[in-house]
């Protein structure tokens, strides 16, 4: 009996010594020792302000030393949760302009992705580049069809902020980008993660680039292994070297149109309702005769040897338009890891970066395109319980769509109160503006990366 009660004391000690196993990292931030969100940001992105200097200048909202993450054309089995555990560790949020086809392939990472805080946009339905896109419409169907796909996946409010496949604009899609409401980022700093190098390469080339500007938007991507190994280094380097983390997050969340909405739910049939996240092949395995082959690499999955190969040029230039939307809930299949390629444009800031910028998934096929309605469905609850700070506005004399909901806001720099008339001015000045190329060119600027002359 006493070895019993005894058995029984040490039962009740050892649970009230030790936190639950599944406690999330997440839940104990802020913590001492880790790089930690220094300031976050609410951004109002009514009449859809740019941000991000390679392409639009009018808010740079940014301090010195200050750095937004941003990880696009996920999620991504494996690479997105390797991102995921390494902010977490570090109590670090991040933007994440989800693909929406990849969204629906894997809702729960995205899912994931939006309950560790990070916030969630959108980056069009199949990575189609715009501007090459035949009608306006197919356009519009590209960008909502991939708010509606991602809004449909997360289950819950998303922030109304786009990023452009490619970083190439249209005035017409950024005339309708601003009439719904959504902001358009670009990027400060593009770290190319898509190019075959290292880790540690990687880091190296993105830190020289951040010392170099002193601050940014870092544009990188969830879906490739060498981003997804780099993060950890890359969040030491920044600790390290006294870089402070903004997160961005949305005033209002974004608002969907019905019929897109209807169309995301044909292409979502079978989908499991918000909460049933369990896939298929954790729940029923083949145990007698073939497993499908679904099943076969879910049960080779869970192990980082599992990661999908990076993307190649030449997977891209030979199935232009290969793999179907990945049947759910058989999550472990990847759908097509988007290997992008793309032209992009030469950085003003940037002048000895590469031509190349960005990637393109060739690999998602198109879909029928869908006439959108007016209709646009009540926009979800917004809450926040912190009080909101002053308005900062550092590049414009306009009143800015961005202010700071937590941290320190930071003051007005000296050069700006000194001379707030020229400011907006002497910024563009420095920043001379690089003529637009032409689609032709880019194409051959992206052939002459991959392929050489
Ligand atoms: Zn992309």
């Amino acid at each position: 009996m006493v070895i019993r009660r005894l058995g029984l004391a040490i039962f009740s000690v050892a649970l009230l010594g030790h936190p639950p196993a599944f406690a999330d990292d997440a839940s104990t931030c802020p913590r001492a020792g880790t790089l930690g969100v220094s300031r976050t940001v609410e951004i109002d992105t009514t009449g859809g302000p740019g941000f991000g200097m390679e392409h639009y200048k009018a808010y740079d909202f940014l301090q010195d030393k200050e750095v937004v993450l941003t990880f696009d054309d996920g999620p991504q089995k494996y690479t997105t949760e390797a991102v995921l555990k390494a902010l977490s560790d570090e109590c670090v949020k991040a933007t994440f302009f989800s693909i929406g086809k990849m969204a629906l392939g894997y809702p729960e990472i995205i899912r994931e992705v939006a309950k560790a805080g990070n916030t969630v946009g959108s980056h069009t339905w199949s990575h189609k580049a715009i501007a090459k896109l035949k009608s306006f419409d197919d356009a519009k169907d590209e960008i909502e069809r991939g708010v509606s796909a991602v809004h449909r996946a997360v289950g819950g409010p998303i922030a109304p902020f786009f990023r452009f496949p490619t970083l190439v604009d249209t005035p017409e899609a950024v005339a309708y980008l601003g009439k719904r409401n959504i902001a358009i980022f670009s990027t400060d700093i593009d770290s190319f993660d898509f190019k075959p190098q290292t880790a540690d390469h990687l880091v190296k080339s993105i830190m020289q680039k951040l010392d170099k500007r002193g601050k940014g938007i870092l544009l990188m991507h969830d879906i490739h292994k060498t981003t997804a190994k780099a993060v950890p280094m890359l969040l030491a380097e920044l600790k390290a070297k006294g870089y402070k983390i903004v997160h961005m997050t949305a005033k209002s969340p974004v608002t969907t149109v019905a019929d897109y909405d209807q169309a995301i739910e044909k292409e979502a049939k079978g989908l499991p309702q918000v909460g049933a996240e369990r896939p298929v092949s954790s729940i029923v395995k083949t145990v007698g005769g073939t497993p499908p082959a679904a099943e076969a690499s879910s049960s080779a999955g869970g192990e980082p040897e599992g990661l999908p190969p990076p993307p190649t040029p030449d997977a891209a230039a030979a199935s232009p338009a290969a793999a179907p939307l990945p049947a759910f809930p058989t999550t472990p299949k990847a759908p097509a890891a988007p290997s992008e390629v793309a032209p992009g444009k030469q950085s003003s800031i940037e002048q000895n970066a590469p031509v190349v910028a960005e990637v393109h998934p060739a690999a998602l096929p198109a879909t029928a395109p869908t006439q959108a309605s007016a209709s646009v469905s009540a926009p979800a609850p917004v809450s926040s319980s912190v009080a909101p700070q002053p308005v900062v506005n550092v590049a414009t004399s306009e009143v800015s769509p961005v202010k700071t909901i937590a941290g320190v806001a930071p003051v007005a720099a000296a050069p700006a109160a000194a001379a707030p008339a020229a400011n907006a001015k002497a910024a563009d000045d420095a920043l001379p503006a690089q003529p637009p190329k032409s689609i032709s060119e880019k194409l051959k600027e992206t052939w002459k990366f991959w392929f050489g002359e």
